[in-house]
This record gives structure tokens, C-alpha cells and sequence, in this order.
């Protein structure tokens, strides 16, 4: 729980602040971009809400906040902010919110599918969170796309008696009784409609998840960067090898998706695949520049 006596300098006066335990994660500027900003190290709160559907924003990244560093004074009832989340993304996947400190504030997805719910990587096992699943059907799949951002895999595990997926590369001994490890590098059809996709690079075993051939579940290996206005890999955060995160993106143009849904960094959606395949070839152009 954010510290009033801990805020940092320079939020903007009024009810919400961001204190000193922030970890710089992007989530609060992603989802509510109008109150939030970034300092050299740490968010702030650049302009108090203007108006009741900003204030629901901010609620939204005080609730998804990994480290719990926004809070409210006088306080505000959260309750808005806790029930914006699943939020969807588009028809049956949503953003999860709730993001874990243990996966520094990484993004997982919902996907609704009749032949089973998917879970891609893991948020914060919150009661909001389990019972909200619980009522769409539970989870009958938690993908895990690399060894970082397993988070409460197991409490979903233990609620919902789902089937963990991760590759044997990034097992430890957090995950060492998952149900399913994906091994090499060939992929993998979980289901018609789902196909894992090892791409070992930000890790060993880091994987991907294509679902209908038009959403891509990137976790740490593949992402939107309005900076670059363009796909990125992070390379300050390539814990395996930089080379080999290049030639699994490179394989990547193997497959057609509109959809780059990330753990970190921005999401983007391309006007057609042929448009994404084009952002993609930048991007691998520029990794073997880099
Ligand atoms: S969501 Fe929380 S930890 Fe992440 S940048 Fe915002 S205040 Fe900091």
C-alpha cells in the first residue's frame, strides 16, 4: 500500500500520488496515460484525473500496479479501478491487469475459447481476479511464455486444476512439477486454434503463443515501442542471447498475426498481416543491426 509520507516530489497536487517503492514497471502510464508520466526512474502523477472516466483509469493502474506505489488521499474507494479488469482487448482476449511485482508488473491475457479459457502468463491470483475467471469458465490452460513471469502459477493451478505449459529450458524448481514442458524449437499445436512457438532468446526457453492466426502472445520477446514507433526486442534485457532472440524473430515471419500482445512494452495491432509481417522484417533488420 502506497505511503503518503513516502510520495515522490514531483506528482501533480491532488488525491492520487505515486510514492518511492515505484519500480518503474509502465503499467500506470500505459493504462492511464492522462495522469501518469515518467520521471528519469520512477512514474508520477503529471495531472490529477479531469474528469470521472480518467479518475476510473487511474483506479485501474493503482489496482494493477505491482508494488501497490499509487494511492489515493483522501481515499478513494478502488472499486471502479478492480472492476475495469479483464478488460478486453478485442472479442475474447482481454488484459488482465493486476500485474505481479515478482514478474516486474508483466502483462498477462485472457483468452474466452469454448473449447477451454487460456491463461498467458500469470497476474496476481486476486479473489477479484479468480472468482471473475471462475464465472467465464475457469482456465483450463496456463501458458507460461518464459521462466519470469510465472508469478502465482500455482494458485491458479490449485482453483482451477489447469494444464501449466512451459519449456523444459526455462523449468526451475519453482516450476520443476508443471503438467506440460514444450522441448526444441519446432512448434507445437496445442490446440486448432492455439500453436506454441519456442523462440529461445530473452531466455532459453522462451516461447510464444499464436492464437487464430491473428493474436501473438509475445511475453518478454517481442513488442511495440512508440519510441521507435516500430516492433523492439529488448536488448538491455536479453538474458540468453541476443543472436539467438534474432534468428527466433526471424522465424517468426513463418507466421501471420495482426496482433503483438507483450508482458512489457506496448501493444500493437497492424492493419493487415501483410503490414505486420512488414513491421516485423524492420524489426528484424534492426536486431541484426544492433
Ligand atoms: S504501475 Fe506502479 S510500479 Fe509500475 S510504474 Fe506505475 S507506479 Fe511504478
Amino acid at each position: 500500500m502506497a505511503n503518503l509520507r513516502d510520495r515522490w516530489a514531483d506528482n501533480a497536487d491532488g488525491t492520487f500520488y505515486v510514492d518511492r517503492t515505484c519500480i518503474d514497471c509502465d503499467a500506470c502510464r500505459r493504462i492511464a496515460p492522462a495522469v501518469f508520466a515518467e520521471a528519469s526512474d520512477h512514474s508520477f502523477v503529471a495531472r490529477q484525473p479531469a474528469d470521472d472516466a480518467e479518475k476510473r483509469r487511474a483506479l485501474m493502474a493503482l489496482v494493477a500496479c505491482p508494488t501497490g506505489s499509487i494511492g489515493t488521499s483522501p481515499r478513494e474507494d478502488a472499486g471502479p479501478g478492480i472492476e475495469g479488469f479483464p478488460e478486453t482487448v478485442e472479442g475474447n482476449v482481454s488484459f488482465c491487469g493486476f500485474t505481479s511485482k515478482d514478474s516486474f508488473g508483466a502483462w498477462s491475457y485472457l483468452v474466452e475459447r469454448p473449447a477451454g479459457n487460456v491463461l498467458v502468463d500469470s497476474p496476481r491470483a486476486v479473489t477479484h481476479l479468480l472468482r471473475d475467471f471462475e464465472v467465464r469458465g475457469g482456465i483450463a490452460t496456463l501458458f507460461l511464455t518464459h521462466r519470469d513471469d510465472v508469478a502465482d502459477h500455482a494458485a491458479f493451478r490449485r482453483r482451477f486444476s489447469c494444464e501449466r505449459v512451459l519449456h523444459e529450458a526455462d523449468r526451475s524448481r519453482e516450476t520443476a512439477d508443471l503438467e506440460r514442458y514444450l522441448s526444441g524449437e519446432d512448434p507445437v499445436p496445442l490446440a486448432d486454434d492455439l500453436l506454441a512457438i519456442p523462440t529461445p532468446g530473452h531466455t532459453r526457453g522462451h516461447a510464444v503463443l499464436l492464437y487464430r492466426d491473428r493474436y501473438l502472445f509475445t511475453g518478454d520477446h517481442l513488442a511495440w515501442s512508440t519510441r521507435r514507433n516500430g516492433l523492439i526486442a529488448f536488448r538491455d534485457a536479453c538474458w540468453y542471447s541476443w543472436k539467438e532472440q534474432t534468428r527466433s524473430m526471424e522465424r517468426l515471419l513463418d507466421y501471420s498475426f495482426e496482433w503483438v500482445l507483450p508482458g512489457h512494452g506496448q501493444w500493437h495491432r497492424a492493419e493487415s498481416t501483410g503490414a505486420m509481417r512488414r513491421e516485423l522484417e524492420r524489426c528484424v533488420a534492426w536486431m541484426k543491426g544492433v
